[in-house]
């Protein structure tokens, strides 16, 4: 190998190994994986460097289990990363069997070509393994370049194995190959593969942390749902879609609490989230904007569908069985059912954003807070009881 090659690279793999093991400790669970990978790499690019010190069998024949111990980092790094099992036992059971057939080559047929072919096709039989699973869960930019990376790494590897199959006798054996300009260009574009190759798991990896913590940070802890902030995202996202907005909170809460403890008024506020969250329609979303109060957006709906589905809400939550969500092993709610009120609010041309929609929503919420709870009201001066039974227009 060229002599600049053989610095450049175990340096280049230490620095993606270190830089891997940092971004793990943010929570990367794949970075955990290609951390080790990549110092497993340097490991072996590092070989030929000490290659004086050992019998240069035993030194490629280190090499080869070092790399092959690399790519089943690599290929358990990309399983992670796309939430698939790990497959840990095939993908070890199947590098075992490769290295022994290393050793057959090297230590029975004494046969450097050979060796050379198993151990790279190992590797990259590794990675097409983790590409070809993973490929049905593609969900945006960074998995599709990774993925293809990655192809581009098995594919170079596939076809540098056929040039050295076909091509090297030609050019009169393996030494006469190594110096010729052919043999140089194959070397400099297997190393900016493995460059690119790092940087799109490095980029996959980092784009995943950052999207974990902006989620964290826009998730509420109890529920799941988007907090205010997630909330005012999804508005900003929304674009010019319109539709109704529904303000909900849940009844005498405070009584909840002092009756039944903070944990059992936890478990109605969780049970209050799903109910909201199973009836979303697609486009939809709904944030806990605070303590026991709740805000939907629902798009393309109009009004009277909009307290429709409050009304549906408010009578699913009315009828929860209160023991389903006892705390602590006491039911609660015995003395009588948990309900929440709820105001809706349409869109108007002449608002200027949402929330001047939701400031409506919130004081028909008052309206039925008034009325004496457990209502659904609408806009309006004063707003309307929508809480009976009456007939939507589903067209
Ligand atoms: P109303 O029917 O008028 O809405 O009366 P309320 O008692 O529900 O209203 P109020 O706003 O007075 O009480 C809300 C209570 O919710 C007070 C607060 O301690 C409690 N609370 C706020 N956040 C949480 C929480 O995360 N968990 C629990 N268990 N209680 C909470
Ligand atoms: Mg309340
Ligand atoms: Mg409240």
């Amino acid at each position: 190998m060229d002599s600049n090659f053989a610095f450049l690279l175990p340096v280049m793999m230490l620095i993606f190994g270190c830089t891997f093991l940092i971004v793990s400790r943010f929570g990367s669970r794949e970075a955990k994986l290609w951390g080790p990978g990549y110092l497993f790499a340097a490991a072996a690019f590092s070989v030929p460097l000490i290659d004086s010190l050992v019998a240069e069998r035993t030194a490629s024949l280190i090499a080869d289990a070092l790399f092959l111990i690399s790519f089943i980092f690599y290929s358990g790094a990309l399983l992670a990363r796309f939430g698939l099992p790990s497959w840990l036992a095939q993908r070890f059971g199947f590098s075992g069997a490769i290295y022994a057939g290393i050793l057959y080559a090297v230590l029975v047929l004494q046969s450097i070509p050979v060796e050379f072919l198993l151990d790279d096709l190992g590797c990259a039989a590794l990675l097409a393994f983790a590409i070809a699973t993973s490929l049905r869960r593609v969900r945006h930019a960074a998995d599709r370049v990774l993925l293809a990376v990655s192809g581009l790494v098995v594919a170079d590897t596939v076809i540098r194995n056929i040039v050295f199959v076909f091509i090297i006798p030609s050019y009169g054996g393996h030494d006469d190959f190594i110096s010729s300009q052919y043999a140089f260009y194959m070397q400099a574009s297997a190393s900016i593969l493995a460059l690119m190759f790092a940087l799109a798991a490095l980029a996959a990896a980092t784009f995943d942390t950052i999207t974990a913590h902006r989620d964290a940070a826009e998730r509420d802890p109890l529920t799941g749902m988007f907090n205010r902030r997630g909330f005012d995202r999804m508005v900003d996202e929304r674009g010019r879609v319109q539709g109704a907005v529904i303000i909900c909170d849940i009844d005498n809460f405070k009584w909840v609490n002092d009756t039944f403890g903070h944990g059992a008024g936890d478990e109605v506020i969780r049970a209050f989230a799903r109910i909201l969250q199973v009836r979303l329609p697609e486009g939809g979303f709904a944030a806990r904007f605070g303590g026991e109060e709740f805000v939907i957006f629902l798009p393309e709906t109009p009004l009277v569908a909009g307290a429709d589905f409050a009304n549906r809400a408010r009578l699913a939550f009315a009828a929860i069985d209160r023991k389903a969500i006892g705390f602590d092993g006491k039911p609660i709610g015995s003395d009588g059912g948990i309900t929440a009120s709820f105001g809706v609010a349409g869109a108007n041309p002449a608002d200027h954003s949402l929330y001047e929609q939701i400031a409506r929503a919130d004081k028909a919420l008052y309206g039925a807070k008034e009325a004496g709870r457990n209502k659904v009201m609408v806009e309006g001066e004063p707003p309307s009881d929508m809480s009976g039974p009456r007939v939507v227009s589903v067209a």
